[in-house]
């Protein structure tokens, strides 16, 4: 059965006004356009063609806001890192983008898809860095682990791994395969339960009583 079988699209926003109330629990997944973020997100959701995967790079123009269950939800960032986009309109994805890591109340967590054989490239640093500069929680995934042999997918991995340090999670994905989509969507669920390190320190109490988010995993 499907973790989400009620997962449903929600809202399409370009500005900050067209986001859903900020309450109850989000994660964010971002990545590089054409990294495999749409392809990983429908395949942690179970839910073929909920996140539209584009043969046009840099298409998906707004933040894709989808509620697993209520008061759970899933956001889809736009692809970054596309330089066919006129620098106009980067800038304003990077300035909504950077408004909804710094004020976003609810944000629990983000989920990072880079694909295996091409990670950490300068944008994937700037959303590691604005991720971590508010205290959300990271977790890696890297996509396409089957274009790379296991071992050339580990040896990606640890490097990964040791240049982000111990504080984020990193994970080897494939959505070809299906290697990985159990533990990406245990990172989810992890993230969605956590409880909100960002400022207000006495915000609403955790269920879970599971504690620190960001490490383990
Ligand atoms: P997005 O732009 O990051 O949302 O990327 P998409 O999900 O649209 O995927 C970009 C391309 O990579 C598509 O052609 C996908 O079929 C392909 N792709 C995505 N995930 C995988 C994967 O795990 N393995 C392989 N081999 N190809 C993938």
């Amino acid at each position: 059965m499907s973790a989400f079988p009620r997962v449903r699209f929600l809202t399409s926003a370009h500005q900050a006004r067209q986001f859903p109330p900020d309450t109850g629990a989000e994660v964010a997944v971002a990545g590089r356009s054409n990294a495999g973020k749409s392809t990983a997100i429908n395949a942690i959701v179970q839910r073929k063609g909920l996140a539209k995967t584009s043969k046009t790079p840099g298409a998906t123009r707004l933040i894709n806001f989808f509620e697993l269950e209520a008061g759970r939800r899933l956001v889809d960032l736009p692809g970054y890192g596309f330089a066919a986009v006129p620098g106009q309109m980067r800038e304003h994805w990077g300035t909504l983008i950077e408004g909804y890591f710094k004020r976003r109340e609810c944000l629990r967590g983000a989920i990072v898809v880079m694909d295996v054989r091409h990670p950490l490239t300068e944008h994937d640093q700037s959303m590691l860095e604005l991720a971590l500069a508010q205290s959300v929680p990271v977790h890696i995934v890297l996509t396409k682990a089957d274009k790379l042999g296991r071992g050339a997918g580990r040896q990606a991995m640890a490097a990964v791994q040791k240049a982000v340090g111990p504080a984020v999670t990193v994970q080897l994905f494939s959505a070809l395969n299906g290697d990985g989509v159990g533990e990406a969507r245990g990172a989810l669920l992890r993230l969605l339960a956590s409880r909100p390190e960002k400022e207000n320190p006495v915000g609403p109490a955790d269920p879970t009583g599971q504690g620190k988010p960001g490490v383990g995993g």
